[in-house]
């Protein structure tokens, strides 16, 4: 197998998935593997994790390891993306880890980190759905509600790292509580979590519903497209 591109690696740190990659220069994806990210071992395991899984998957395609240039990592939370730092991650229980100090030692190469989100975004607008755009906007919906911008290729950091973070963005007349402490931020209502939490809240109150016992957003979601909707939770 001959390689005539670069190559980088990638990871994404979920607080229950890692998943690592081989990238070339135009972006196509050359190995990946996903496992479970065991958050309890702590910052120096998954690290060690991470840096293994890389060097397996080198052995594995048969790059030449000094083809492979550079580490970029996407962690959920606030990053420091200059320091190279996880200022806080919940799901992973990190604040204030050298994330990108730590794994460059272990692997010997350069790493970049930024937050998930903006990373994913990051991407699209270099080589996926936002190719070839001066302006691209991007939000995930999932555990919780998150965003970020790319202008001319160049991902919008904001004052202190918080550009895109809509999610804790108040709304009127919403009383659920976020893990962020607040009471009735946007990401209560929107995300994954809000919509099947809003089901649970308004079943348990004897609201008449075709959902089962358990609410999972996959289920609300199918039901919703069928013209049943199990609720007006999801409009
Ligand atoms: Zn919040």
């Amino acid at each position: 197998m001959e390689f005539i591109y670069e190559i980088c690696h990638w990871c994404r740190c979920g607080g229950t998935n890692i998943v690592c990659g081989l990238v070339d220069e135009e972006g196509n994806i050359v190995a990946q593997r996903k496992y479970p990210t065991d958050a309890h071992e702590g910052p120096q395991s998954i690290l060690a994790k991470i840096s293994m899984t890389i060097e397996q998957l080198i052995e594995e395609t048969g790059i030449p390891g000094e083809q492979c240039i550079a580490v970029g990592m996407g962690i959920p939370g606030l990053v420091d993306p200059v320091l190279g730092f996880s200022m806080r991650a919940v799901n992973l229980n990190w604040r204030d880890i050298p994330v990108a100090a730590g794994l460059s030692k272990l692997i010997g190469k350069p790493v970049y980190i930024d937050n998930d989100v903006r990373m994913y975004v990051y991407g699209e607008a270099v080589a996926g759905a936002g190719r070839g755009y001066d302006y691209v906007y991007g939000v995930t919906i999932g555990t919780g509600l998150a965003s970020a911008f790319v202008q001319h290729g160049s991902l919008h950091h904001g004052h202190r790292y918080m550009s895109g973070e809509i999610g804790h963005v108040p709304v009127e007349h919403v009383d659920f509580p976020c893990n962020c402490g607040r009471i009735g931020c946007l990401e209560t209502i929107v995300s994954a979590t809000g919509i099947a939490k809003q089901a649970r809240v308004r079943i348990a109150k004897g609201e008449a519903s075709l959902l089962t016992e358990w609410y999972p957003i996959r289920q609300i979601y199918r039901q919703a497209r069928c013209q049943k909707p199990a609720m007006p939770v999801m409009h």
